[in-house]
């Protein structure tokens, strides 16, 4: 077989992707016009490309290499593992040992109460598993008709079916058939897109009380479970105001509905806690993770249960799971990670140096002409663009065109920056340096400085 290898032309490798390869989020014939960007291997926060470009990922992936790239304790403990136990299940009656030691530390490291994980290989399906296990909890307490679950519009919690539902992206419900029954969506706390003259405090309130407004609507006796992020990832890195989350946790308490936190980007250390609901102040009876559970060097995530609702579902058969639930080897690569993080104090590092370095240096952009606002918990960003900062307008084109001219100045700039609409966003490693954030900030301010000179030219400012 002719090996395909990073030696290759990229115009080649860009063409056997074009031909045999579908890629996610994409429109794949304008891109096998384009070329895909072809990445050929990454140190620490660095990428490097096919054309020998040293890229800055200021998104850790998608948001999801906390420990940084090119580990190689990660790939020792995969190759180990391998060599030991590449595979085996954990239905049947059947245990092993990475999946034994992986659930027991997660526990220690969850608030008090969460002291069960049910494993699942990514953050859409742990999701799927959160929608059949809340249902099921209440159907096993005799009440089948608590089904319905409300989560919110632009919130972010997986791409396939069941969890594509749970999210409130129109434009992904608009393909395949979603959502499925029994989900419903309440309004996002988005002060700066969406709360018009109200503070943002009266606003968090005001979002908050949504939810009430939607159980009552429901009828209390319906409804399931709330779902949330603790901070909006995907949808923008939306910071709720302060007074949005204790308003959810009273309305959660009151009617006595599950709450489930969505912590697939927020966990393992990117709010400087290891959990956003720590930093929030949530009560979660389920957390969902993923991503920055391995750093992203296997696929893997789950569901951390509270006491109460695994003792429930315990005294069932939960006809539920999946082929890699608990995968040996993700598990062991899982647990490499939370040794690192453990070992190499990455959530001090968070704290004390990092996320208030990259506040500092986020701060100095807020001055630019183009740069609205700085949303920032921890290691997850955002800049919103405007072309009026006063009045927090939003630009006369489609939404998203501006961003996506700002995208691509920072990959012209060797930085790697996203856009969701017109907001961009970073959530790089946590392990990023004082130094490399300078780099960072220098290539968004170069980056930022193009777009506002093409915004000109085109008319669009
Ligand atoms: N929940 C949240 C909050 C996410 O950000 C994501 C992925 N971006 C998911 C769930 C889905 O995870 P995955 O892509 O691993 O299925």
């Amino acid at each position: 077989m002719p090996a395909i290898t990073n030696h290759m032309p990229t115009a080649e490798l860009q063409a056997l992707d074009a031909a045999h390869h579908m890629h996610p989020f994409t429109t794949n014939n304008e891109l096998a016009e384009r070329g895909a960007r072809v990445i050929t291997r990454a140190e620490g926060v660095y990428l490097t490309d096919s054309e020998g470009n040293e890229i800055l990922d200021g998104m850790a992936g998608l948001w999801c290499v906390n420990i940084g790239y090119g580990r190689t304790e990660m790939a020792d403990v995969a190759a180990r593992q391998m060599m030991e136990l590449p595979y085996y299940n954990t239905f049947f009656m059947t245990t092993h040992v990475p999946a034994i030691a992986l659930a027991q530390e997660i526990t220690k490291l969850a608030p008090e109460g969460l002291n069960h994980v049910f494993f699942a290989s990514s953050g859409s399906e742990a999701n799927d598993t959160n929608i059949r296990m809340v249902r099921t909890y209440w159907a096993e307490k005799g009440h089948p008709e608590k089904t319905h679950i409300i989560s919110r519009k632009n919130a972010y919690h997986g791409s396939s079916v069941g969890s594509g539902s749970l999210g409130g992206m129109s434009y992904m419900h608009a393909q395949g058939g979603m959502p499925i029954p029994g989900i419903h969506h309440i309004n996002q706390p988005d002060w700066w897109g969406e709360g018009g003259e109200m503070t943002p405090e009266e606003f968090g309130i005001a979002r908050a009380r949504e939810l009430e407004e939607k159980i009552l609507e429901l009828g209390e006796e319906k409804v399931a479970a709330f779902i949330a992020e603790p901070v909006q990832g995907a949808g923008g890195v939306i910071v709720p105001p302060d007074s949005y989350w204790p308003e959810i946790q009273r309305i959660c308490d009151k009617y006595n509905i599950l709450l489930i936190a969505d912590e697939v980007i927020c966990g393992f250390g990117r709010t400087g806690n290891w959990f956003g609901s720590q930093t929030m102040g949530l009560r979660p009876h389920i957390m969902t993770i993923a991503k920055g559970l391995s750093s992203g060097y296997q696929p893997i995530g789950g569901s951390i249960v509270c006491d109460e609702v695994a003792e429930v579902i315990g005294a069932a058969e939960f006809n539920h799971g999946y082929t890699y639930s608990g995968h040996p080897v993700a598990a062991a690569v899982a647990m490499e990670n939370l040794r690192i993080l453990q070992e190499e104090n990455v959530l001090d590092h968070v704290r004390t140096v990092a996320a208030p370095a990259l506040k500092t240096a986020l701060e100095s952009l807020t001055g630019h002409p183009l740069v609205g606002d700085l949303a920032i918990e921890g290691m997850m960003a955002s800049l919103p663009l405007t072309p009026h900062k006063e009045s927090r307008a939003k630009f006369a084109t489609d939404k998203g065109t501006v961003g996506y001219i700002c995208r691509e100045r920072c990959f012209a700039n060797n930085l790697v920056m996203r856009h969701v609409g017109d907001r961009m966003i970073v959530s790089p490693p946590l392990i990023i340096t004082p130094e490399e954030i300078d780099v960072l900030i220098t290539r968004a301010r170069r980056a930022l400085n193009e777009t506002h000179a093409e915004l000109k030219n085109q008319g669009l400012l």
